[in-house]
């Protein structure tokens, strides 16, 4: 008898998010869907063929829906409705059975040649409504024509067993549509740690290995995969042996969870009795569950990008204003840090129709984008000033790059605060206004920076992206991401300094800081509050508690002075052992 032979890969990536899973491969990927043109005899043939691909396509979309409606809540299946009433729109569908019936092209041909006609139409007009529109059209066609040509599309949302997914990439918006009940994990080839998918994952709680580069050309639908998101591993179809290994190791990662979870209650105090504030970086109000379970002080960083992705168009101010009001009272007085507007790099606006950038990352994007787009931001100033009297509210703008930027923005809250003050609307009397220090200038200059802003939370995802000249969504330059750099550790130095300087507090929100190694360091720079993913708030109070602050300012001020990255590690894991 023969038998078939299995192979066994081992695939390398970067740890994006803690957890080992094991389970089925499930491709994530867009087939690409090839049009010829035809000339057809029997039209009626051809019209009954194209009748049959819509009403599959209604019974996929309607599908997708509920399940979106039912896992991710009404808001995010707002989309899928604009969908099905394209699909049902007489001026569409007539014109595709006209070029059939008229013209006797192919359905696919016919469709492919109306939908351009409209999506071109559309886009050309000066109106984002219609333009909204033309991207529903576009979508909708791809669904269409997978019917008409027998290809399937993958959909996250509806898979119902136990998978994990293994993509190119994954965008901020398909991971916030992941089922956390069936996605096990993803694995994709392209990005890096700080990348905003890997960000999602920790605070969904979704292992994750990104940057792989061959998982898309190694692994096969229904190849059983080993996703070990605190190794950065990837295994492919493992014997027994390794598939027993593995789930020991699961199982002794969950007891090590169960320690941290005993620390829930606890306040974050070093050996030598110096306190520092551990808070929680949420995407969305949903995520405070994970912070509360997970002990968090406070909200350091609330991403308010993602109250404007997967819709078809921007949140009202009220929407806003029932998210934010949501997480202070939840929060009930803890302090809770919103951050204004982040749009552009890998976080994309679909509806906004902003052009294409050869260098997203360093272009038109976060504060840069809402001083000019100032309908966009006033209305969310409004939302933060009229939620601020519902808990302890710091507003917190991103991407500052000059004091001339931060006056601005400051400008036009007051304006806001005002505006609505003179309507009779209630806002806090004080409001803490500080901004992220995410751009080597503004960490440079923080000495006069600190005597204008009340607080710093520094973003190390971007601030070490442009210190380092390395693109945070680029595995290739994945090297350089080097948080313990000496050249990092003095530019945090300067923050932190220039805060206390002006009895101002300092933060971080970056990814960094909740990473063991630069934990012992930032602590000895004196950082006052560290914002992180829910799930790492344990493991870092666990740590924290067995260190002195002051032989942490000892190691700090060794690191300082090193050369390389390398001899900050080595130094650090001398002292953690
Ligand atoms: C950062 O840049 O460190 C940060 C926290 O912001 P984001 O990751 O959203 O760019
Ligand atoms: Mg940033």
């Amino acid at each position: 008898m023969m038998t078939e032979v299995v192979l066994t890969k081992d695939i390398s990536g970067i740890a994006a998010s803690s957890g080992i899973e094991i389970a089925k491969a499930f491709r994530l990927e867009n087939p690409e869907l090839i049009v010829e043109k035809n000339t057809v005899t029997n039209v009626d043939l051809e019209v009954k063929r194209f009748e049959q691909a819509l009403e599959s396509t209604k019974g996929e979309v309607e599908k997708i829906k509920e399940h979106t409606s039912q896992n991710l809540g009404g808001d995010n299946a707002e989309i899928f409705e604009a969908h099905l009433l394209v699909l049902n729109d007489p001026e569409l569908i007539n014109q595709i059975k006209d070029k059939i019936q008229i013209e006797h092209f192919n359905a696919e041909f016919a469709l492919q040649e109306v939908v351009n006609m409209f999506v071109s139409m559309f886009e050309a007009l000066d109106n984002e409504y219609m333009k909204e529109r033309a991207a529903d059209i576009r979508d909708v066609a791809k669904r269409i024509l997978s019917h008409l040509l027998g290809v399937t599309i993958p959909n996250p949302s509806l898979i119902s067993e136990e998978v994990i997914i293994i993509a190119e990439d994954l965008s901020p918006s398909d991971t916030a549509q992941l089922n956390r009940q069936f996605v096990k994990g993803f694995t994709t080839n392209i990005g890096g740690r700080t990348s905003h998918s890997a960000i999602m994952a920790r605070s969904m709680e979704i292992p994750a290995v990104v940057g792989t580069k061959t998982v898309m050309a190694d692994i096969e639908n229904g190849d059983v995969v080993i996703l070990d998101g605190l190794s950065g591993k990837v295994i492919v179809n493992p014997t027994e042996e390794v598939t027993k290994e593995y789930n020991m190791k699961k199982a002794a990662y969950e007891v090590q969870k169960t320690e941290w979870a005993k620390l829930i209650n606890e306040q974050t105090v070093t050996k030598d009795g110096e306190h520092v504030e551990l808070a929680a970086n949420i995407g969305k109000p949903e995520d405070l569950n994970g912070v509360l379970e997970n002990g968090g002080e406070g909200v350091g960083l609330y991403r308010t990008e993602f109250l404007y992705m997967g819709r078809t168009q921007l949140p009202t101010e009220e929407e806003q204003f029932a998210a934010f009001k949501t997480v202070l009272e939840d929060m009930e007085g803890k302090p809770v840090v919103i951050r204004t507007l982040d749009i552009g790099g890998d976080k994309e606006l679909p509806y906004l129709e902003l052009p294409k950038e050869m260098n997203p990352f360093l272009g038109f994007r976060a504060i840069r984008l809402c001083l000019e787009m100032q309908d966009m931001f006033r209305t969310q100033l409004r939302a933060l000033l009229r939620a601020s009297v519902y808990g302890n509210l710091k507003i917190m703008f991103p991407m500052i790059a000059t004091l001339d930027e931060f006056w601005s923005a400051k400008a036009l809250l007051e304006e806001e605060k005002q505006k609505l003050l003179s309507e009779g609307k209630q806002v806090a009397e004080k409001i803490e206004l500080g901004i992220m220090v995410e751009i080597p200038s503004t960490a440079i200059l923080a000495d006069q920076f600190a005597k204008e802003v009340d607080f710093f939370s520094i973003g190390t995802n971007d601030l070490i992206q442009y210190t380092m000249a390395a693109d945070r969504m680029n595995q290739r330059v994945s090297y350089l991401y080097q948080p313990y750099s000496p050249s990092i550790l003095r530019l945090v130095k300067m923050v932190i300094d220039a805060a206390h300087a002006e009895g101002k507090w300092a933060g971080m929100c970056g990814e960094m800081a909740g990473d063991e190694t630069a934990i012992p360091l930032l602590l000895g720079l004196g950082l006052d509050e560290f914002s992180m993913s829910a799930t790492s708030i344990l493991k870092a109070r666990s740590q924290i508690l067995r260190l002195s602050k002051k032989e942490m300012k000892n190691l700090a001020e060794e690191a300082l002075q090193m050369k390389t990255t390398n001899e900050v590690i080595e130094a650090v894991k001398e002292i953690m052992k």
